[in-house]
């Protein structure tokens, strides 16, 4: 017998020309959005102009905000803001990978209250972060990459620059109204950012599944989710332009999401968000490529049941101490099979990157089967160097 509670408001579209259906997001009473994207990729393929015009046609003004960076700061977020505030923006959508979508999250925060955006990242010496109100704008999330299912999550991950510290808002207020994950918006994704991506969603699949969180519902979800990028990841990098498998990593990406969203993360993301805070050229799955192998072969015996099973799944043999062997195979076959070194990390900054994630992901690290300590973050670090 099993018990377990779950949540999720976001109405999800999920599937092939689903990304028709935004104008159906817009409310009534609703009059201006904030339409939030990134520099290039929505207004190149199309996807920004498209969204444009189903808004304006559901009956708002739209306002377009395309200044959102991969890693995006509070200073972006504030900006975004002050443009919803001086607008009268009373809906935002954001458009893009999960860069983009989190901006969008967070400038609906930001544009609603009297605070610079890292109050709500940043906590405060009683280990305290502002919460956001139900003043927050109404948002709504469309992807265009198959990674980090923020379109159901209640996540917005921004980096507070001067600190260099990436962190989260996590709050029912972060979730979307509706969210849209098309795989047709995936179609043009290239292929290092297709490999990225898709080891993100393996990564919040296997964290999620050795949660100290982790119930039926997630298990069954995490377990889709391996299986279908052990399956579908290789064969899209090596062609893109296979729909099947552009299809499944999109499902994959929302499977992932379910265990994201109600165990959050464990010391995989916990690790990779200082990388990438310091590092902000890095992809988020590059940084959690770098750590895989070495998580695999660090923590298999914290739970050996469900790392025999993910081996399994990913089409290795059913052991659990082969795990870190699978996930080597697995990011050979996607061309990540990199080290921290590989991504400019020098190996004086193992200690640093250690002490934040202790620091500020300590929610992510305490899930984590196990209890890692210090000595164990830092022989993951090491070992990924
Ligand atoms: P991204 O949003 O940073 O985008 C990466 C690159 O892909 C960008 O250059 C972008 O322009 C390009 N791109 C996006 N869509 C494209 C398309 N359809 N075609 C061509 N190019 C396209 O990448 P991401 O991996 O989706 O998001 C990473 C961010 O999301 C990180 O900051 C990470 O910490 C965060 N994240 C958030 C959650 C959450 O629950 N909120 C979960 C995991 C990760």
């Amino acid at each position: 017998m099993v018990s377990f509670e779950y949540y999720n408001p976001v109405r999800l579209q999920f599937g092939p020309g689903r990304f028709d259906r935004l104008g159906k997001s817009v409310q009534a009473d609703e009059n201006h959005a904030l339409l939030v994207t990134g520099r290039s990729a929505a207004r190149k393929y199309g996807y920004l102009d498209r969204a444009v015009t189903m808004l304006q046609q559901a009956g708002a003004q739209v306002t377009v905000f395309d200044r959102v960076p991969p890693n995006p700061t509070d200073v972006v977020v504030d900006e975004g803001g002050q443009l919803a505030r001086d607008r009268g923006c009373d809906l935002v959508v954001g458009l893009g990978g999960g860069s983009t979508m989190d901006a969008a999250k967070a400038i609906a925060v930001s544009a609603t209250h009297d605070a610079p955006i890292r109050e709500f990242l940043v906590a405060d010496e009683q280990g305290n972060k502002r919460p956001p109100t139900d003043k927050t704008l109404p948002i709504v999330c469309v992807t265009t990459t198959a990674g980090t299912a923020s379109e159901i999550t209640p996540f917005a991950v921004i980096t507070t620059s001067d600190l260099r510290q990436k962190s989260a808002i996590a709050h029912d207020r972060c979730y979307a109204r509706m969210g849209i994950c098309d795989p047709e918006l995936t179609y043009h994704v290239p292929p290092d950012i297709t490999a990225a991506t898709g080891v993100d969603v393996l990564c919040h699949a296997v964290e999620g599944y050795v949660s100290t969180k982790a119930g039926a519902l997630t298990d069954h979800a995490a377990e889709q989710a391996i299986a279908l990028v052990g399956r579908y990841l290789p064969r899209l990098v090596t062609d893109g332009s296979n729909r099947e498998a552009r299809h499944y990593m999109s499902l994959a990406n929302i499977f992932a999401g379910i265990p994201l969203s109600n165990c959050g993360a464990n010391i995989m993301h916990a690790l990779e968000h200082p990388v990438s805070a310091h590092y902000p050229q890095v992809a988020h799955g590059a940084g959690l490529a770098s750590l895989l192998v070495a998580y695999g072969r660090t923590c298999w015996e914290t739970m050996p049941e469900k790392f025999a099973k993910i081996s399994g799944l990913l089409g290795g043999p059913q052991e659990a101490s082969r795990a870190g062997d699978v996930f080597a195979e697995l990011l050979d076959s996607v061309g990540l099979n990199i080290g921290l070194a590989n991504l400019g990390v020098p190996e004086e900054m193992l200690e640093r990157l250690a002490d934040d994630a202790l620091r500020y992901m300590g929610g992510a690290v305490s899930s984590t089967p196990g209890s890692p300590d210090r000595d164990c973050l830092l022989r993951v670090l090491r070992a990924s160097h």
